[in-house]
C-alpha cells in the first residue's frame, strides 16, 4: 500500500489501523470473516474501472470481454457450489439481493410471512423501518417460549399462521438462528396455501456449501444470501434457483413470444430492477472465493465453525449461562443474558475494553430496545479461519466470563485484554505493514 501511504496518509492511517485491530483482537461477531489475501487482490483490482450492464455476453456497453470471463467463473462455480442451475451474482449486497427478490415476487400491499424479526429474524425480512416493511404487509412466526421445542420454530404453528394469513411467499432465513430449518415441511405449507418459498441463507451460505446443514436448494422458490459471512469471500450478494422453472405470471419475451423462464425475471429485478452497473471487482473476488469454497479443506472449515460453535455452547452452560434454544447446530449461539442480571449492551461494552468483539442482540421475548437488549450474539467463522479450534474457544469462554462477572474490575478486563493480545500472535492474520 505505498501508493495510498504516500499520497493520503491520513486515509492509510485509518485502513492500517483497522488492519491493526482485527490482527490484535477476537472477532466474534457470527456475521464477519476474513478473507483470503487472493480474494483481496481481486477486490483491489482494476475491474472496478469496468462498466458493465447486462449479463455475459448481452451488455449495454463495449469492452465487456474479460469482465464477461470473470463473471462467467464466478456463476459456474456458484452453480457447481451450490448444486444449482441458475444463479445471478450481481447483487451489491443481501439487502440488495432481497430487494430483487420482492420485486419479483410481491406487488406492493401483498402479504408475506417471515420469521419475526426479535426472535433471529432480519432487517429486510419486514420490519417497519425497512423496504420490506413499508412497501409490503407483513406477518411473523416466531420460535417457542417454553416447552420441548423452546427457542425452535414449531412449524404446526406456521401452518396455522400460513392458513389464516394466506401469504403471497413465505420467507425462512434468520440472522440469530443456532438451528436448521425443515425446508421440505416449509415448502409443504407454501404448497398448500399457494405462496412462494424463499430462503435468505445469509448467515449459513459457507455450511451449506460444505453439505453440513439442509439443503434449501431443492425446496425453494428462490434462495438469496450474502457471500461474506460463513462462504468467506468479499462483501455482496446473490440469488440462485435450485432447478429453473417457467414463470407463473405469463410474461413472454418481447421477440420469441415464448413464456420467460424465472430465472429471467429474477435477472432483470436485480438490473435493470433494482441495480445499475455491476461491481466487477467484487464479481471477480466473489469467483475467487467461490473456487477456495470448492476445496476439501473448506468442509473441514465448516466443521471446525461447528465444532467450535458447539465447544463454545457448552463452555457457557458449564459457566451457568442460559443459550437460545440450549444450543447451536451452527456457526453461533445466542446468550440470553437476563438470569445474569446483565442487558447485551452492557456486555458488549464490557467486552470490547479487552478488544473482544461480539454484538448485542434481542433475545426472543425481549423487553428491551434494540439499543439495549437482554442477549449476545457470538459467531466462530473469523475466529475459526484464524486458525482457533474447541480448546481456544474454551479459553475464550472463560475470559469473557472473566468480565462478564466481576463487571466493574479494571484489573479484570486489562489483564483479559493481554491474554487476548498474547492468543491472536499466535493466529496471525494480515500484514500489510509497508517495509
Ligand atoms: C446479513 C443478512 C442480510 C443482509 O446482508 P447485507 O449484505 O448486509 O445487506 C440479509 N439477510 C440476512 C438473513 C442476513 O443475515
Amino acid at each position: 500500500m505505498n501508493d495510498l501511504q504516500k499520497n493520503d496518509p491520513r486515509m492509510y492511517e485509518a485502513i492500517q489501523q483497522e488492519v491493526d485491530r482485527q490482527n490484535e483482537g477476537l472477532e466474534l461477531i457470527a456475521s464477519e470473516n476474513f478473507v483470503s489475501r487472493a480474494v483481496l487482490q481481486a477486490l483491489g483490482s482494476p475491474l472496478t474501472n469496468k462498466y458493465a450492464e447486462g449479463l455475459p455476453g448481452k451488455r449495454y456497453y463495449g469492452g465487456c470481454q474479460h469482465v464477461d470471463t470473470a463473471e462467467d467463473l464466478a456463476r459456474e462455480r456458484a452453480k457447481e457450489l451450490f448444486g444449482c442451475e441458475w444463479v445471478n451474482v450481481q447483487p451489491h449486497s443481501g439487502a440488495s439481493a432481497n430487494a430483487a427478490v420482492f420485486l419479483t415476487l410481491m406487488k406492493p400491499g401483498d402479504t408475506f410471512l417471515g420469521l419475526d424479526l426479535s426472535h433471529g429474524g432480519h432487517l429486510t425480512h419486514g420490519s417497519p423501518v425497512n423496504f420490506s416493511g413499508i412497501l409490503y404487509e407483513s406477518a411473523h412466526y416466531g420460535v417457542e417460549r417454553d416447552g420441548p421445542l423452546a427457542g425452535r420454530i414449531d412449524m404446526n404453528k406456521v401452518r396455522d399462521l400460513a392458513r389464516k394469513q394466506k401469504p403471497r411467499m413465505i420467507s425462512i432465513g434468520a440472522s440469530a438462528y443456532s438451528r436448521d430449518f425443515d425446508y421440505a415441511a416449509f415448502r409443504d405449507i407454501a404448497d398448500e396455501v399457494g405462496a412462494f418459498l424463499w430462503m435468505d441463507m445469509a448467515h449459513t451460505a459457507g455450511l451449506i456449501a460444505a453439505g453440513l446443514l439442509n439443503d434449501p436448494m431443492p425446496h425453494c422458490h428462490i434462495v438469496s444470501t450474502t457471500t461474506h459471512k460463513t462462504l468467506r469471500g468479499p462483501r455482496g450478494g446473490m440469488l440462485l434457483i435450485g432447478k429453473d422453472y417457467e414463470n407463473p405470471f405469463g410474461k413472454k419475451a418481447p421477440a420469441s413470444g415464448r413464456v420467460k423462464r424465472m430465472s429471467e425475471l429474477f435477472d432483470s429485478a436485480v438490473f435493470p430492477g433494482t441495480q445499475g452497473g455491476p461491481l466487477m471487482h467484487v464479481i471477480a473476488a466473489k469467483g475467487v472465493s467461490f473456487r477456495e469454497a470448492l476445496q476439501p479443506d473448506f468442509v473441514e472449515y465448516g466443521k471446525q465453525i461447528i465444532a467450535n460453535a458447539k465447544a463454545m455452547a457448552k463452555a457457557f452452560l458449564d459457566r451457568g449461562y442460559d443459550l437460545v434454544s440450549g444450543g447451536t447446530d451452527n456457526h453461533l449461539v445466542l446468550i440470553d443474558l437476563r438470569s445474569k442480571g446483565l442487558t447485551g449492551n452492557e456486555a458488549e461494552a464490557a467486552l470490547q475494553t479487552a478488544d473482544i468483539t461480539v454484538n448485542k442482540n434481542m433475545v426472543p421475548f425481549d423487553e428491551t430496545s434494540p439499543f439495549v437488549t437482554s442477549g449476545m450474539r457470538i459467531g466462530t467463522p473469523a475466529m475459526t479461519t484464524r486458525g482457533f479450534g474447541e480448546a481456544e474457544f474454551e479459553w475464550v469462554v472463560e475470559l469473557m466470563d472473566r468480565i462478564l462477572s466481576d463487571m466493574g474490575n479494571g484489573d479484570v478486563r486489562r489483564h483479559v485484554k493481554e491474554e487476548v493480545r498474547a492468543l491472536c500472535s499466535r493466529f496471525p492474520l494480515y500484514d500489510f505493514a509497508v517495509a
